[in-house]
């Protein structure tokens, strides 16, 4: 449950922005986020949450609205961009009436498990909401949500069916540093409609039933960017010895599987999502005993495999984002690399590489090339079966929505 009463009010007074001219532009061309070096000039300090309008400084015509973000580079996320609007429960209603028409598609094909909502390419800045069957799951990654979680969570309630509504915070707003569970008395992974007590949230995804710890679960639970691959996976998968690392819950095994795969070897670090595989691999009907499990980090792993003069016919690798920052991204390039290395030696002839990032700082081209130099360095040549990007639950409305890329390759010695 919730105590609104608990959470900040947005100030009545709007703040009024100028911007500079490139800012401009990009709001003009749909872009939703102005940085705090854009602005010029603004009515007066605010905080989170406040509404911030940008009017533009030649004929000051309203250019967007936003959230005013003070502790964020982001200073300003754009609500609403040309068309001036009033922000209130049935403005959010409709974006959410919109965004769920997006997914039709998946609906229609019987899928329960997929992103409702991602974030500014469906008009909700840093927030995402994921559903679980008839479980919702909102992640907020700003504190300016709270003044109007009200709103939101009654334009939820008008524009969507769902019984349980479960919140989760990202890391920084778990950081003492915002602290909302002691200002505000919320906390990762409470409960906000509904009651799912401990349970596992359950779903469909393309025919094949999951279960997901929405609560405590990395990110909301599950992986849904990778629908689309593990539905190539599991087309490539017969009768091959499958690899699956950074396997999560199971993602990639469980389609390989019900492709018809004669085995998997499973890597991941975390143990109770290593537990949550074999439970999938057995709610949809196979042994969990065909998938050998490795619990441990995966470089130790995959090397230890190497030692093992293991052969695998298809390697997956689904690292998690090891390039968030400008400054990590040297470490992560080398990351990469060393991965492909480690993959391309295990896998047998003419086996299969499916290779994923999701660092949203190493951008498709950069990383397609960097695999397929890695390869050729270790003596390598990639036949490139196809390349990659987002499913339709993650729809790309500006260049920084776009982080996910997977290339499937062929290997030749
Ligand atoms: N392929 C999965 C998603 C992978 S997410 C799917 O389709 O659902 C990244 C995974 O990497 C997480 O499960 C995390 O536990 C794991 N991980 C992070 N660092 C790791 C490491 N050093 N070694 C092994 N696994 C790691």
């Amino acid at each position: 449950m919730i105590d609104y009463s608990r959470l900040p009010t947005a100030a009545e007074r709007n703040i009024s922005v100028r911007v500079k001219g490139a800012a401009e532009r990009a709001l003009r061309q749909g872009h939703p986020w102005v940085f705090e070096d854009a602005i010029l000039r603004q009515s007066h300090l605010g905080n989170a949450g406040d509404l911030a309008v940008i009017y533009d400084r030649e004929k000051n015509n309203f250019l967007a609205v936003g959230l005013y973000d003070p502790l964020s580079p982001i200073r300003i996320k754009v609500l609403q961009a040309l068309q001036p609007a009033r922000i209130h429960q049935a403005f959010f209603a409709e974006k959410l009436k919109a965004a769920q028409a997006k997914r039709q598609p998946l609906v229609k094909e019987g899928s329960t498990g997929y992103r409702l909502v991602y974030g500014e390419s469906d008009g909700f800045p840093a927030l995402i909401i994921d559903r679980y069957g008839d479980t919702l799951v909102m992640k907020l990654y700003t504190t300016a949500w709270l003044p109007h979680l009200e709103a939101l969570i009654g334009a939820l309630e008008d524009a969507v069916v769902f019984d349980n509504l479960v919140l989760r915070l990202s890391r920084a707003l778990q950081s003492d540093r915002l602290n909302v569970a002691k200002l505000y008395g919320l906390e990762d992974g409470q409960q906000l409609i509904g009651d799912i007590g401990a349970a596992p949230a359950q779903f469909v995804e393309n025919g094949l039933l999951f279960q997901a710890d929405v609560r405590k679960g990395h990110k909301t639970g599950f992986f849904f960017d990778q629908r689309d691959n593990r539905q190539k996976v599991r087309e490539l998968a017969k009768g091959q010895r499958v690899l699956d690392v950074f396997s999560y819950t199971g993602g990639f095994s469980v389609y390989a599987l019900d492709g018809g795969a004669r085995t998997i070897t499973a890597l991941d670090l975390s143990e109770p999502a290593l537990e949550t595989l074999k439970i999938n691999v057995e709610n949809n009907g196979f042994d969990a005993k065909l998938i050998d499990v490795m619990a441990g980090d995966a470089f130790a792993g995959l090397m230890q495999l190497i030692q093992a003069r293991r052969k695998f016919n298809m390697v997956i690798v689904d690292p998690p984002a090891f390039a968030n920052s400008r400054a990590s991204m040297r470490k992560a390039v080398m990351a990469y690399r060393r991965l492909v290395e480690m993959a391309l030696r295990l896998l047998a002839n003419d086996g299969l590489l499916v290779m994923a990032s999701c660092s949203s700082r190493i951008n498709a081209e950069m990383f397609f090339q960097l695999v397929e130099r890695s390869a050729l360095v270790s003596g390598y040549k990639l036949e490139i079966i196809e390349k990659t990007g987002h499913g339709l639950d993650h729809p790309i409305a500006f260049p920084e929505a776009a982080y996910l890329k997977a290339l499937f390759a062929r290997v030749k010695k």
